[in-house]
């Protein structure tokens, strides 16, 4: 594992100054005051580790990242405890899917140990900034950027930046849960097979955004992603996986995933949930699921209720779907009963009111 040197900031937030940064408006506007730093050249690997005061860097223009995208990143949260203590969730799978990640954008890994202490370095140094209440949490952005000098773009970068920085959040679609309006993008695609959809990287979310700026033209909260082929099958939506469930009255309820086909990002929260499922005596496959099936098993009654997961807005109910041939609602358009069953045994395990039987917490 890398060392670290610590370097307190001189000038950290006051109380008050934490307390208003939670009740900004918007996502990821305010950071504590700490980041934590670590370089990386061929030839000496990791080296130079660093817990620092949050801060801006200095860049040449011609640094590689700002030219062609070699970046990667992760999204995670610590969770305040009943007992005041502090958890992360899962950190190790976070860790794994980084260094996917890392492979795929021909980056350095990062060793499973010096990822988890440069997360536990920044969460101790700054864990009066991780706020009380369930929904409310430090979220945690590590990243890598390559850091090369040059335009030439034969070879990947000589050296990297590794960096992870944290923010306060509250509950990401508001307080109380409400089912979201979501668009299917039938223009623009997200991923192709081959390409880096799997992986947590910077371009994927780049490319997205003017689907994004569609949806919310046309009155919808989030993007449906379809497969790039055919424009058919469902695959995710912008931040978050989906799950479709089948739970007519007095059935056992099934719920389904499309399948990890390597254009849709693993959300570590879609697997809790698989799970989670089968703990609750719900069955739970990976399979797919088209547009035309979904409208129409909606029609019939067969498919209850879908939802979107992931570590920014943990789950949130879909409740009407929209696109260029009109729309449909699933269910009654509201938030779902299983929806809520599995949120509360997520939320339990996340925020310590609830036992861990997966020893997810950490
Ligand atoms: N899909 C995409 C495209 C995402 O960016 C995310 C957020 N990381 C997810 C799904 C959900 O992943 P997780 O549950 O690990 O947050």
């Amino acid at each position: 594992m890398v060392d670290f040197e610590i370097r307190p900031s001189p000038l950290p937030a006051s109380p008050a100054q934490r307390a208003a940064a939670l009740a900004a408006p918007g996502f990821g506007q305010v950071f504590t005051d700490h980041m934590v730093t670590l370089r990386w050249s061929a030839g000496s690997g990791w080296h130079d580790g660093r817990l620092e005061p949050y801060g801006p860097f200095t860049l040449d223009p011609a640094t590689a990242v700002f030219h062609y995208g070699q970046e990667i990143f992760e999204g995670m949260k610590a969770y305040r405890q009943a007992g005041g203590s502090i958890a992360l969730f899962r950190p190790e799978a976070n860790a794994a899917r980084f260094n996917r990640s890392a492979r795929r954008m021909a980056m350095p890994e990062i060793d499973e140990e010096t990822f988890l202490h440069a997360l536990e370095l920044l969460v101790t140094q700054d864990g009066a900034w991780v706020p009380e209440g369930i929904g409310n949490s430090l979220y945690l952005r590590p990243m890598m950027i390559a850091t090369q000098r040059g335009l030439g773009f034969t070879h990947p970068s000589d050296s990297y930046l590794f960096c992870v920085i944290a923010c306060p959040a509250t509950a990401y679609f508001g307080a109380a849960p409400r089912a979201l309006t979501v668009w299917l993008s039938e223009e623009y695609t997200r991923a192709a097979p081959g390409g880096t959809g799997f992986a947590k990287a910077g371009g994927n979310y780049g490319g997205a955004f003017v689907a994004g700026r569609l949806a919310a033209e046309r009155g919808c909260d989030q993007v449906v992603w379809l497969d790039s082929a055919e424009r058919r099958w469902v695959e995710e939506m912008g931040g978050m996986n989906m799950f479709f469930v089948y739970a007519p009255a007095g059935a056992r309820p099934r719920l389904m995933t499309p399948a990890l086909t390597g254009t849709l990002l693993p959300g570590i929260t879609r697997d809790s949930v698989l799970t989670l499922a089968a703990l609750l005596g719900f069955d739970a496959e990976e399979g797919r699921i088209s547009t035309d099936q979904w409208r129409e098993e909606c029609a019939s009654g067969a498919l209850t209720e879908a939802f979107a997961c992931g570590t920014a807005a943990v789950m949130a109910s879909i409740g009407t779907v929209r696109g260029v041939d009109g729309q449909w609602r699933i269910g009654a358009g509201l938030p779902g009963p299983v929806t809520g069953r599995l949120r509360d045994e997520l939320l339990g395990i996340q925020y310590g009111t609830r036992p861990d039987p997966f020893g997810w917490v950490h």
